[in-house]
């Protein structure tokens, strides 16, 4: 299955070398079994579709046919189309505000709160930045209590303003509070729906408008597969965030929606989260990530 995506490409291309009769159509074929693994992982039809067309032109462009290992050269083929279609290169956060302020967006559950400390945690120790944690998740008291948690575990300071439901001012108070201590980045944690609902796409627009963020990132259980790159959609629609954040790779995932999300909101994933631990984070390496998908 798509684990062995590799292998199978491989073994298509070496049948086909074996029996002497290479035609555009054979290539047609073994690609069904790329888009057939692609879908298994929940990509999205239309990408899997336009992404297998290049491919062949490529394949086809490349000779391979005629390649000595048509097999590897066709894995390589995939494995570049992979890795381009999510990005080429990692994108890092513009952190050039004084103070930098990075807003989170995406639903409840998806990982914002726990993103918050380990981006506050990799700002600290890789970039020697002091960050300041801002809690503007003025529904849930618990949501609050959750990121000084967090802010606890990685010694980052965090800013509440118990019984103000007000998130523009909260903010406004918390940059000021940043300027004031010498933080140098702000990062907003905000409330999350289990839903996309209108009210929390408001409220987040309006804080977006208000602070007018370096960088919006939108987090997102990567466990969600299709949902999550509708998700992805709407949110990009309203915010037109900088940015993905894919977390819960360490679950059973198959990283298709990596692939989904990059093409459809053609925004780059940034970071990865890979566990409940606060070093559980990576950047984002497209290269990496196709490695993945292929297994
Ligand atoms: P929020 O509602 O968006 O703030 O989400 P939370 O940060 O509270 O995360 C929801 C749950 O997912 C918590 O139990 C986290 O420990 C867990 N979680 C967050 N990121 C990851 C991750 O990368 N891997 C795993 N396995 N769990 C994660």
């Amino acid at each position: 299955m798509f684990e062995n995506l590799s292998d199978r490409l491989e073994r298509s291309f070496k049948i086909l070398k074996g029996e002497g009769k290479i035609t555009e159509i054979n290539v047609a074929e073994t690609l069904k079994d790329v888009r057939r693994a692609l879908l298994d992982a929940d990509v999205n039809y239309k990408v899997a579709k336009s992404f297998t067309d290049t491919v062949k032109q490529k394949a086809l462009g490349m000779n391979v046919l005629t390649a000595v290992k048509p097999g590897q050269l066709m894995v390589k083929i995939v494995h570049d189309e992979l890795a381009e279609l999510m990005g080429g290169e990692a994108v890092g956060l513009n952190l050039s505000g004084r103070p930098a302020v990075i807003l989170m967006s995406g639903l409840q559950g998806s990982g914002k709160t726990t993103f918050s400390g380990k981006l506050a945690n990799m700002l600290k120790t890789k970039e020697h930045k002091n960050p300041l944690l801002v809690a503007c998740d003025v529904y849930r008291p618990a949501a609050v209590e959750q990121l000084k948690v967090v802010g606890g575990q990685v010694g980052a300071p965090v800013y509440s303003e118990p019984g103000n439901k007000n998130v523009n001012e909260i903010a406004d108070h918390a940059i000021a509070e940043a300027k004031a201590r010498g933080n140098d980045v702000v990062i907003i944690d905000t409330a999350g729906r289990l839903a996309v609902d209108e009210e929390m796409m408001d409220e987040i627009e309006s804080l977006k408008n208000h602070v007018n963020p370096d960088e919006t990132l939108f987090v997102v259980d990567s466990m969600t597969g299709q949902d999550a790159v509708n998700t992805a959609k709407e949110f990009n629609d309203r915010l037109d965030f900088n940015g993905v954040v894919l977390t819960k790779l360490d679950g059973d995932t198959r990283g298709g929606a990596a692939l989904s999300i990059r093409t459809v909101v053609t925004k780059p994933i940034k970071f990865i989260g890979t566990g409940e631990k606060m070093e559980a984070v990576d950047v984002f390496h497209p290269g990496r990530m196709a490695d993945r998908i292929l297994g």
